[in-house]
């Protein structure tokens, strides 16, 4: 896994693009996330939310080209301050072939 300090992120937006990526949520990052955005919970998850590929919790939405839906115009994310774990621990405690093989970052440095 790479260093936080090693490791410059290009703010690409690639590894938020990841098709048939997911990020799933758990039921204190649907609280925050929900809070953040001034939603009641019930509503945040039926219109942000669906059903995780294997029935076992619940992933944000992603736009038609597979693009997370909280990816702004600047590849930023519009969740930064509440993000999910998920993206926050990337690439610091996880990394898969499909993320190694989109973010420039991590091509540069051989992973
Ligand atoms: S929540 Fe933010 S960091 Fe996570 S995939 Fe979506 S846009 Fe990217
Ligand atoms: S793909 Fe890599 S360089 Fe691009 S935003 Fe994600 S972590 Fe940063």
């Amino acid at each position: 896994m790479m260093n936080r300090n090693e490791f410059h992120c290009r703010c690409c937006g690639a590894c938020c693009r990841i098709k048939d990526g997911i990020v799933r949520v758990s039921d204190a990052e649907i609280s925050r996330i929900a809070a953040y955005l001034g939603m009641n919970e019930g509503e945040f998850i039926a219109n942000e939310t669906e059903l995780a590929p294997d029935r076992k919790g619940l992933v944000l939405k992603s736009r038609a080209d597979g693009a997370c839906v909280y990816l702004d115009d600047n590849n930023l994310c519009r969740l930064n301050p509440v993000k999910p774990d998920k993206c926050r621990s990337f690439p610091f405690e996880w990394t898969n072939p499909d993320s190694n093989a989109i973010c420039p970052e991590l091509a540069s440095a051989g992973v």
